[in-house]
């Protein structure tokens, strides 16, 4: 098993409190709470952000009267996923990357440094066990397409490289990043724009982080952790907008009993402490 992030929701804002001492990132510490299974975690607290002074869920970064963790799904999956964080990403309350880490427990977390590697990542890049793959906006569409033919069979695993940040910010990091060069470098041509209102997408093509990684594991013949994923998205999403309005979600949305219907048939018992 890889590095976690810890359990549901944790990864960006937890420091080293979770998963066995093995989280892979912490970008920084100001405050406390616990997570969806009662563990204790490690909050940082984004003062620059929009609405700091309401109180949050530390887990799902929303106004507590909208927090999402009870239906918060973990998902099943083959791939690894990889996300390096731009220094202004991390504290948003509108970063979709942690939506991945919220219900895929190995995601792994890497901050990202303009001269200093982050070495459990350049290690894993190393490592034989897996095929990488870094998604970046001039990739190649042609590798997306033959995700299909799964070229990492019979004994590699898929690892997806996501570079956090605006598309300016990505390319920077790219850029001055030479332990990414080497990777295959793969881009989405997604079938319909960004559905992320909360963030502006400076082309109707690019899509937030969590948008594409939905798109690879539909890709990679995973629908039900695909569909899992866009359910959850579209609940923070929609509860996000919500807040931004001063309120919890007013209506059910159907993505809600979809969690709960997959949810019972995953149930994650407590961790002992
Ligand atoms: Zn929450």
């Amino acid at each position: 098993m890889l590095c976690h992030t810890g359990p549901r929701g944790t990864a960006v804002w937890v420091s080293a409190a979770v998963s066995a001492g093995r989280a892979c990132a912490a970008l920084g510490a100001r405050g406390t709470g616990s997570d969806a299974r009662g563990r204790n975690i490690t909050v940082y607290l984004p003062s620059p952000a929009r609405g700091y002074k309401l109180p949050r869920c530390p887990t799902c970064y929303l106004p507590l009267p909208g927090c999402i963790c009870p239906l918060t799904p973990t998902i099943h999956t083959q791939s690894q996923w990889w996300i390096l964080i731009h220094p202004d990403e991390g504290i948003k309350p509108t970063n979709t990357a942690r939506l991945i880490g919220a219900t895929i427990p190995h995601t792994c977390f890497f901050p990202w440094h303009r001269t200093a590697p982050p070495t459990a990542l350049v290690a894993l890049l190393r490592d034989r066990r897996f095929m990488p793959y870094l998604l970046f906006p001039h990739g190649d569409p042609t590798l997306f397409a033959r995700l299909r033919e799964r070229p990492w069979q019979p004994d590699r695993v898929p690892a997806f490289v996501l570079l956090d940040g605006t598309w300016t910010q990505a390319r920077k990091m790219f850029s001055r990043s030479l332990y990414l060069h080497g990777i295959p470098r793969i881009a989405i041509q997604p079938q319909r724009p960004s559905a992320y209102r909360l963030r502006r997408q400076r082309c109707a093509e690019h899509l937030s982080t969590v948008e594409v990684a939905i798109a690879l594991l539909e890709q990679i013949a995973e629908p039900t952790a695909s569909s899992i994923l866009q359910a959850y998205f579209r609940l923070f999403a929609e509860s996000s907008m919500a807040a931004r309005h001063g309120h919890p979600l007013h209506t059910p949305l159907p993505e809600m009993l979809q969690l709960r219907t997959y949810n019972s048939h995953n149930y994650l018992p407590p961790v002992e402490s």
